[in-house]
């Protein structure tokens, strides 16, 4: 296997990883580990050219910076990917990039992202111990998914107060889209609560058992980004806030669990200027990493680590937004603002 460094101004540490005679290349991109060690998941994927495979654990493992940060936690940003098709992944691929993995030791940690299972994380594991999101442990995390929809619903309400003075969702309308994971979870909350769903997903039967279950209203895949509601809540894939998407939206504000949900920086502008709340992605949805952090850091008491982190993210975002109204610009500015400044405290 060949590890080599590539000379990466942005990245504290990138490798790229080879080994030809089991078919695997990849990266490991550790953007900054100034609030701890880097944590961030292992994705598989085909990509078009090495170029877009290397772009892609560049521009993730900084995301994983700031979502780490802005959930307060002691981890800095990182992210692995593996070039190729997971369903063909080999144990030999997976081993010989634990391997790699230990070389960081430590200062990168790796866990279940696209492409990836628990299982595979386990196979890891045998050569390495900077693993998280095992299927079973004394530090297991499990299923990320319930806490982050828990952080996501919570941040509805935080956005729901400052868009409309009140976190009452009784009698709001939100629409959901995406009923995967996260956004099933989200919406038995939502509806607990009191609020008029309207859900959307391209699984019609998943949207259909769902929709009954809620008493909610149904949009095709392409209309729930003009539904009318108070709130919109993407949870499914990213980029679908962008200047096509934009002018159409009928709602408030937007708050949901995807990542990257901003096709680019000037979309949060876009939003800002046609009076929409926009609660940061990596903000609203740093559930499910506040759930891996427990893995990596060993909490014992898990339930009261995570209660008090999905706090913290209230606490952030009502100051986040506070921050933003005073600025007379986007929440999304704020929140990389904030955490640039924490960065730049560390590095003081
Ligand atoms: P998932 O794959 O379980 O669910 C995604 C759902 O979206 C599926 O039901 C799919 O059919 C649907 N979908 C895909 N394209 C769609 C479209 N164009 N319109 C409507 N529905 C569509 O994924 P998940 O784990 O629920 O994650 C959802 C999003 O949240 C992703 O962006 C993910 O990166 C992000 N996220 C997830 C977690 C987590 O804990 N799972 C944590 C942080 C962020």
């Amino acid at each position: 296997m060949q590890i080599s460094r590539l000379p990466i101004e942005s990245h504290e540490t990138v490798l790229r990883v080879q080994d030809t005679e089991i078919g695997l290349a990849g990266f490991i991109a550790v953007h900054s580990t100034k609030l701890g060690p880097a944590a961030g998941g292992l994705r598989m994927r085909p990509y078009a050219s090495e170029d877009a495979a290397l772009t892609d654990a560049l521009r993730l493992s900084e995301g994983m910076t700031y979502k780490n940060a802005a959930a307060g936690l002691p981890l800095g940003g990182g992210k692995a990917v593996i070039m190729g098709d997971s369903r063909k992944k080999t144990t030999a691929q997976l081993l010989a990039f634990a391997n790699a993995i230990s070389t960081l030791e430590g200062s990168y940690w790796t866990a279940e992202d696209m492409g990836m299972t628990p299982q595979d994380m386990e196979l890891l594991a045998r050569e390495t111990k900077f693993v998280a999101g095992l299927p079973s442990g004394p530090h297991a995390s499990g299923d990320p998914s319930p806490i982050t929809a828990r952080g996501i619903f919570q941040s509805i309400k935080v956005t729901a107060q400052h868009r409309f003075g009140s976190p009452n969702l009784t009698g709001r309308t939100i629409a959901v889209q995406g009923l995967g994971h996260v956004g099933t979870y989200l919406c038995a909350l939502l509806h607990e609560a009191g609020a008029t769903l309207i859900l959307a997903d391209i699984d019609p039967k998943r949207v259909a058992d769902i929709a009954h279950k809620y008493h909610a209203e149904i949009a095709d895949p392409d209309s729930i980004l003009s539904a009318k509601a108070d709130i919109f809540a993407p949870c499914a894939i990213g980029a679908v806030l962008n200047a096509q998407t934009i002018p159409d939206l009928q709602v408030s504000a937007v708050c949901g669990g995807a990542n990257n949900q901003l096709a680019t920086t000037k979309d949060a502008d876009r939003l800002h200027a046609r009076g929409i709340l926009y609660a940061p992605d990596f903000v609203a949805n740093a559930g499910g990493i506040i759930n891996v952090a427990t893995e990596v850091l060993r909490i014992d008491d898990r339930d009261t680590y995570v209660s008090d982190k999905l706090a913290a993210v209230e606490t952030t975002l009502g100051r986040i937004f506070d921050r933003a109204k005073t600025m007379e610009c986007s929440p999304a500015r704020v929140a990389v603002s904030i955490v640039d400044e924490m960065l730049a405290d560390r590095a003081a």
